[in-house]
């Protein structure tokens, strides 16, 4: 999506070896035109699917899911919420996720209440790094019952295996932007 690149190269920097900071349009100050683009890209993308939900993960997801909610008809957007401690919750479904970016264990958790067997779910991130943010939604998924017809992220690093990773569990992904390198500081994006 040349519109998000372009915008990667003018607003995001790049932090240490491996993270882009994307705060200016993406995940602090948001984009809402911007946002509107991706979610028109995803609904091209994944619009044939039979998708009847969309999960994603707080906080950075929701924005990303709810304005991509509005080109599907009539689709409910779940975010997971995340737990610092892992005390079982029988009315929720459950798993641990590492995050790449705090560097430590969390849990996190949806309400039994809003996934269900027969449910077709579209997962959408933000980034797509090691994979685990993915990993985790798709656990939560396949404890209710449902199937999982797609993953979006906004932002993959290629670099890192969180595709190949994600792609293990049987789930096909589609990322906005894929990033190779980081050469100099700046993001060097895959052909196509
Ligand atoms: P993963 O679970 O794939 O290792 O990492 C994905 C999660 O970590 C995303 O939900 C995102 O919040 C965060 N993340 C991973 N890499 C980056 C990055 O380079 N920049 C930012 N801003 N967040 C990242």
């Amino acid at each position: 999506m040349n519109l998000l690149k372009e915008r990667i190269l003018t607003d995001g920097y790049v932090l240490g070896k491996d993270i882009l900071k994307v705060d200016r349009f993406l995940n602090h100050q948001v984009d809402v035109g911007l946002l509107n683009e991706v979610g028109k890209a995803f609904y091209e993308r994944f619009k044939d699917k039979g998708i009847n939900k969309i999960l994603t993960i707080e906080a950075s997801g929701i924005a990303i899911a709810a304005i991509t909610a509005q080109y599907f008809d009539n689709v409910p957007v779940v975010f997971a919420k995340k737990f610092d401690s892992v005390n079982a919750d029988p009315d929720s479904y459950e798993t641990n996720v590492y995050s790449f970016t705090k560097k430590r264990n969390y849990s996190v958790r949806v309400s039994k209440k809003f996934i269900h067997p027969g449910d077709r779910v579209l997962i959408l991130d933000d980034f797509l790094a090691q994979g685990r943010a993915a990993a985790g939604l798709i656990e939560l998924v396949r404890q209710g019952g449902g199937e999982v017809y797609g993953v979006g992220i906004v932002i993959e690093k290629s670099f890192q295996e969180g595709n190949a990773y994600v792609s293990s569990l049987g789930v096909e992904i589609h990322s906005l932007a894929r990033i190779k390198a980081f050469i100099d500081g700046k993001p060097i994006f895959e052909e196509a």
